[in-house]
């Protein structure tokens, strides 16, 4: 019990110490997993999240500050139940300032759609927010300094369930090293939070003999969902991966 109390008062210390070096100097709480949603959620959310991208375009926390163009922070509704995350931005998102804008993105708006949503009223961010050299894979100190960006963003938001693109992006969030075909086609939980991975658009462009396993993982994705939102499954109760029928 004493060990325990010393695991969390440490891992509390460590939370407050890294969001004071991010800039921030509010603590919001939750009640439990009881969803934050309603006007209040909403407006302080919005601002919340002005309020970081802010900050988080002027982070100079790693090597990738001196060859970015600018910082791709994230797009999308702040009330969103449903956000996915990517890897890092490309070229094209480099000069736009805005994530998946290029050939991978107008195949991501493509999936989005065909489970019923619009852009709009997802998020959309990545792992990593500067496009690493060449497209070059993020390196593990890159993640390790940008996922604080990451961590309050999700934080934020408080999605129903997160979509994570590919490897790094799915590998990130659920602490593994497992290949994303091995975590693909299950829900898992992502502390507190279900997660669903399925490959990244860009890797789907290169192999398009995975569309049909992209279309699965989506479905599942929905289904999730619509079980949160008609309250079929209850928020964070899942304790181990899900493997559908
Ligand atoms: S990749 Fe992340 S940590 Fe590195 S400079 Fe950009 S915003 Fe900061």
């Amino acid at each position: 019990m004493a060990d325990e109390l010393r695991d969390l008062v440490g891992l509390t210390t460590r939370y407050l110490a890294q969001q004071g070096e991010l800039g921030e100097r509010e603590l919001y709480l939750t009640e439990g997993n009881r969803p934050r949603r309603g006007v209040e959620h909403q407006v302080g959310a919005e601002r919340r999240l002005t309020r970081l991208g802010g900050r988080v375009r002027s982070c100079t926390r790693c090597g990738l500050s001196r060859t970015r163009t600018q910082v791709v922070f994230g797009a999308g509704s702040a009330e969103a139940k449903l956000v996915f995350v990517g890897e890092a931005p490309g070229r094209d998102e480099d000069l736009a300032g805005a994530p998946f804008v290029g050939a991978a993105g107008r195949l991501l708006t493509k999936i989005i759609e065909s489970i019923g949503f619009r852009r709009d009223m997802v998020y959309i961010t990545n792992i990593l927010k500067c496009r690493p050299p060449e497209n070059r894979n993020p390196l593990p100190e890159e993640i390790a300094c940008c996922c604080p960006h990451l961590d309050m963003q999700l934080d934020i938001i408080s999605p129903l369930v997160i979509c994570t693109l590919g490897t790094f992006a799915s590998q990130t969030l659920l602490g593994t090293t497992l290949p994303i075909s091995s975590l693909r086609g299950r829900v898992w939980d992502c502390r507190g939070t279900m997660l669903v991975p399925t490959y990244h658009p860009a890797a789907l462009l290169r192999n398009p003999g995975w569309k049909r396993r992209v279309w699965e993982d989506v479905q599942l994705l929905r289904r999730v969902y619509d079980d949160l939102v008609a309250g079929r499954i209850p928020r964070g109760a899942l304790k181990a991966p899900l493997t559908p029928e």
